[in-house]
C-alpha cells in the first residue's frame, strides 16, 4: 500500500480501505464490510459489478484478438461495429469516431482535431476555446487547461493559459446569482457576458465552447431552464462549434440516452464519451465529431500526409468488445427507461434532504445528484474549505455507503443504473444518518 502515489489524494493522507470485490450495486472491503456503491466508482460503473455477460465477452475477445492497434491502415472488425453503433446513437450529425482511453485523452484529442480541422478549412487562427469557471475536462496537461478547478492547475506551474482557453461563467444560480436576480436574468446575464467575451477577442479566433451538459466533479451543476437556448443562439450567431462533453452524462444517467437531450443541446459537433460506454469494465473513450468536420480533415490529410495522432490503445479489442456488449445491454434491457424512472424516484427522495439543517441546495437530474452542505443555511454561506463534506463522506462510508464530496462541501450521488427503488431507499437512509453524524 505505501508504495502507490494516489491519484488526487493529499500526499498526507494515504489510502486506509481496501475495496476487494464487487457485486450488482455493492462493493466489499477486505474485512468483508458491504457498501452500497452510490457513486458508481467514478461515476462509471452503469451496470454494476460482476455482470457476467461483460466478463464473459472480455475473455472471449481476449482469447480471440488480444490487441491489434489502429495504426497506419489497419483496423479490426470489433472496432469498426463498436464505432458504426455509437454513430447511429450520437446527436452528432454523421457522426465520426475516434477512440481513446480515457476522458482526459479524448478531450486532448478534440484540441488536436479543432485545430487540425480549422486549418484544413484555412481558418488557422480560430484555434481558441471557450470553457466555464469550475469544469472538469481531465488533468492531462491540455485538459487541465480546459478544467476550470484550481487544484487541477495548482502547484504545477504549467503554462495552462498557453492553449487559449477562455473562461466565462459557471451557470449555478445557487452560487453565482445577483441579489434579488431572478433565473431569467441570471440567464441574461451570463449569456451576455459569453457574448461579450467572444466580441472581445473575436469571433474569427474562437472555435468551440465546451460544456458539460450537467456538470459532474464540480457539484452536479444543472443550468437553470433555458440557458443553453441562449447559449446556442450566441454559438450560432458567431459561428462558434458546441462541444458536449458528455463523459459522466452519456448514456442514460441524466434520464435520457445523453445528457445533450436532458437540457435541450441539439446537434453538438463534438462529443467526448468515456466511462459508462463501457460500463467501466475496461477502459475506453471516444472522441466524436461531426461528419463534415471529418471530411475537411480528409482533405487535409491528402495535403499535409499522417495525421499525427493516436495512443497504442486508441481501439482496444477488448474494449470495444466490452462497449459494444454495453451498448447492447443498455438496449435490451431498457436500462435508459429502468434509469429514467429510477431517476425520478431518486431526485424526489434526495430533494427531502433540502429540510435538513445543513443542507443549502439539493440539485440533480435523472440518476446524479448532489446536496451542498452549507455553515448557514438561511444566507447559505458556504464552508471555507471541504472538511465538512469530507466528514460528512467519511460518515457515510463508515455506515456502509460511498459517495463522494465535490467542490468543496458537496455530497455527490451517481449510482449504477442497475439499482431499485429500495437501494435508493438505502442510499437515502444511510446519508439522512450521516449527515445527523455530521451535525
Ligand atoms: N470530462 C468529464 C466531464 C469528466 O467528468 C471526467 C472525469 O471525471 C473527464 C473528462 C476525465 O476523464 P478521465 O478521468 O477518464 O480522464
Amino acid at each position: 500500500m505505501n508504495s502507490i502515489i494516489y491519484p488526487t489524494t493529499n500526499f498526507k493522507h494515504t489510502a486506509t480501505l481496501i475495496i476487494e470485490r464487487g457485486d450488482g450495486a455493492y462493493v466489499y472491503d477486505s474485512n468483508g464490510k458491504q457498501y452500497l456503491e452510490a457513486l458508481a466508482g467514478l461515476w462509471c460503473t452503469s451496470l454494476g459489478y460482476n455482470n457476467h455477460e461483460l466478463i464473459e465477452t472480455a475473455s472471449e475477445q481476449m482469447s480471440k484478438l488480444s490487441f491489434s492497434h489502429m495504426f497506419g491502415g489497419k483496423t479490426h472488425q470489433v472496432g469498426i461495429d463498436l464505432a458504426e453503433k455509437l454513430s447511429a446513437m450520437v446527436p452528432v450529425e454523421n457522426a465520426k469516431i475516434f477512440f481513446g482511453n480515457s476522458g482526459s485523452d479524448a478531450n486532448d484529442t478534440h484540441i488536436k482535431m479543432l485545430r487540425y480541422y480549422f486549418n484544413a478549412i484555412g481558418k488557422p487562427q480560430k484555434y481558441k476555446i471557450i470553457a466555464r469557471e469550475r469544469s472538469y475536462h481531465g488533468v492531462t496537461v491540455a485538459s487541465a487547461s480546459l478544467t476550470g478547478l484550481k487544484p487541477n492547475h495548482t502547484h504545477f506551474n504549467l503554462p495552462f493559459d498557453a492553449l487559449g482557453v477562455l473562461r466565462t461563467d459557471a451557470p449555478h444560480y445557487y452560487r453565482n446569482a445577483l441579489p434579488n436576480e431572478s433565473e431569467a436574468q441570471f440567464i441574461d446575464r451570463i449569456v451576455n457576458n459569453l457574448e461579450q467575451l467572444i466580441l472581445l477577442e473575436g469571433a474569427d479566433t474562437i472555435a468551440a465552447f465546451i460544456v458539460e451538459p450537467i456538470t459532474g466533479a464540480s457539484g452536479v451543476i444543472v443550468p437553470p431552464e433555458g440557458y443553453y437556448q441562449k447559449v446556442q443562439a450566441v454559438l450560432q450567431k458567431y459561428d462558434i462549434l458546441l462541444w458536449a462533453d458528455e463523459v459522466i452524462t452519456a448514456f442514460g444517467r441524466t434520464g435520457n440516452d445523453f445528457g445533450c437531450k436532458t437540457v435541450g443541446i441539439e446537434k453538438p459537433a463534438m462529443m467526448t464519451l468515456a466511462k459508462q460506454l463501457s460500463s467501466a469494465y475496461m477502459p475506453i473513450s471516444a472522441s466524436v465529431i461531426r461528419g463534415d468536420m471529418y471530411d475537411a480533415m480528409v482533405e487535409q490529410s491528402a495535403q499535409v500526409g499522417v495525421f499525427g495522432h493516436g495512443y497504442t490503445y486508441s481501439g482496444h479489442p477488448v474494449s470495444c468488445a466490452v462497449a459494444l456488449k454495453t451498448l447492447e445491454i443498455y438496449q435490451r434491457e431498457n436500462i435508459f427507461d429502468h434509469a429514467a424512472k429510477i431517476g425520478a424516484y431518486m431526485q424526489k427522495r434526495l430533494h427531502e434532504f433540502i429540510h435538513h439543517p445543513l443542507v443549502g441546495e439539493v440539485r440533480g437530474k435523472g440518476m446524479i445528484g448532489a446536496i451542498e452542505l452549507v455553515a448557514n443555511k438561511k444566507t447559505g454561506q458556504a464552508f471555507p474549505d471541504g472538511t465538512v463534506g469530507n466528514f460528512a463522506m467519511q460518515a457515510c462510508q463508515n455506515n456502509g455507503m460511498i459517495c463522494r464530496a465535490v467542490a468543496g462541501s458537496s455530497l455527490a450521488f451517481c449510482p449504477p443504473l442497475i439499482v431499485n427503488k429500495s437501494q435508493i431507499d438505502e442510499m437515502i437512509e444511510k446519508t439522512a444518518k450521516s449527515l445527523d453524524q455530521t451535525l
